[in-house]
């Protein structure tokens, strides 16, 4: 893992200290002596983690970290506290001006390390997520990325095998959020994996099960992957907690638990979750549009060219038949001539249902362009094709195309050219000849059915 990290601290020997380390892990360092200079440096360049002293001359670390985050530029990047004051309070404000994280001087080795690591990885997901929604930006999806929306109240699973912190930790959270209490560890993880949550709170204070272990199972579940963990430690149980950030939980706390600490921890991993929701929704979406057609929600072209080749190869391996089926408007253009563009669309629209409903769930239907559509037939020879065709073309001529609630009535009908795979077809040629019998269709006298010749 490289990432470049800027440590920032008054006192040169500290930095030292901390830049050697990080070396030594071979991490990128920058260094800062003061909070000015360390904004400087986060406005010319990037920068994937902040190691931050609090008690600076001139501009403490608060004040950095709260003009960090007031920056959409540079609000992403991740922050870590270094506090000589194991104060709560410290870390209350420290959170407050939206710090990530805290280390405490003297900086131990492996939580430094840990930290860093963890929040580095977490860094790179969000990266990763933001590129693409910026691609989703370009293509106007705005809509779906914007963080100004009102956060949903959160909503949290606790595991706790005592009735007593589990009280003492709902009094906390349940203003601020929703809260199922669990005390049975392997009931939690088919409730984690049966229910949507924005947030897991593991209390470490089982009799004889291991709360690693359940940590283990949330993070390799598929249902369960991206939903933050927050684990409730002993004080000083240094090693359980390097293993447990290894293992992917995003957030600790030491008892005895500061209630404002929990609450505002506790918060972040729900706003951090609920955006990287709201990215990955929006990814998902970009993707739906980038093959789709907009016009009829059947599948465009870029798809069918990039499926019908994999479709091919499976009938090839699979020595199983493949038929095309390419399929376009009869005098379309005197419809549009006629009543106009919109009614046309809606033919488009009308045809495109038509299509389904003559379809099995393993054909792909896909609109070719204008008034032309492509239905791509897995395990369907040329004589079951024909059937398929011959369906969809009576489809189309026995009822009229109904516009405006019946306002209009069209009569259409479309010829239809049929194509079956044979060995050695490239995806051109089996197409092309699709498009061959389709033009002979035309050539026939319209509204019928061709088969490509064997
Ligand atoms: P043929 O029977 O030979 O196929 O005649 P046609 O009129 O259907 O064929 P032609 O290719 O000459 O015209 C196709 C028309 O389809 C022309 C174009 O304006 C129209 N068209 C293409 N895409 C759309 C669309 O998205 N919406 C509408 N309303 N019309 C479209
Ligand atoms: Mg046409
Ligand atoms: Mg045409």
């Amino acid at each position: 893992m490289t990432a470049r990290i800027l440590v920032v601290d008054d006192i040169p020997a500290n930095v030292k200290l901390l830049e050697a380390r990080l070396l030594a892990e071979y991490f990128d360092v920058l260094t800062a002596a003061d909070g000015f200079a360390a904004l400087a440096i986060c406005d010319r360049q990037p920068v994937d983690l902040i190691l931050l002293d609090v008690m600076m001359p001139g501009m403490d670390g608060f004040e950095v970290c709260e003009r960090l985050k007031a920056n959409p530029r540079t609000s992403h990047i991740p922050v870590v506290m270094v506090t000589a004051l194991d104060q709560p309070s410290d870390r209350v404000r420290g959170l407050k001006a939206g710090a990530d994280d805290f280390l405490t001087k003297p900086v131990n080795d492996l939580q430094l390390m840990s930290r860093v690591k963890s929040l580095v990885r977490l860094k790179n997901v969000s990266d990763e997520l933001r590129l693409r929604a910026e691609t989703a930006r370009t293509i106007g999806l705005e809509e779906a990325l914007r963080s100004d929306r009102p956060d949903e109240p959160g909503h949290i699973l606790l595991v706790d095998a005592r009735a007593s912190s589990q009280e003492r930790i709902g009094r906390v959270l349940r203003p601020v959020a929703e809260m199922t209490a669990m005390a049975d560890p392997q009931a939690a993880l088919f409730e984690a994996a049966e229910r949507a949550f924005d947030l897991i709170i593991v209390n470490a204070n089982f009799e004889d099960y291991d709360p690693l272990r359940l940590c283990s199972q949330l993070r390799s579940l598929e249902r369960t992957r991206y939903i933050p963990i927050l684990l409730v430690v002993e004080q000083g149980a240094e090693e359980v907690l390097v293993r447990a950030l290894d293992l992917g939980v995003t957030d600790y706390l030491m008892r005895p638990i500061e209630p404002n600490e929990l609450m505002a921890r506790s918060l972040t991993q729900i706003r951090r979750k609920q955006c990287n929701d709201r990215l990955r929704a929006s990814l998902h979406q970009t993707i739906e549009l980038a093959v789709t057609d907009g016009l009829t929600g059947l599948h465009n072209r870029r798809y069918l060219d990039s499926h019908i080749r994999l479709l091919m190869e499976r009938a090839a391996q699979r020595n199983r038949a493949l038929t095309v089926c390419m399929t376009d408007i009869d005098r379309f253009k005197s419809v549009n001539d006629s009543h106009g563009h919109d009614v046309g669309d809606e033919v488009l629209r009308e045809f495109a249902r038509r299509i389904r409903s003559v379809v099995r769930g393993a054909d792909l239907a896909c609109r070719f362009g204008g008034e032309e559509f492509v239905l791509v037939m897995p395990d369907t020879d040329g004589a079951a094709a024909s059937g398929i065709a011959e369906r969809l073309r009576h489809t189309i001529e026995s009822q009229p195309f109904l516009i405006d609630n019946g306002a209009l009535s069209l009569s259409i009908t479309a010829s239809l050219g049929l194509a079956s795979f044979l060995p050695g077809d490239t995806p051109e040629g089996l197409m092309k000849r699709a498009d061959t019998a389709l033009y002979q269709a035309k050539r026939n006298g319209r509204n019928q059915v061709v088969a490509a010749a064997a």
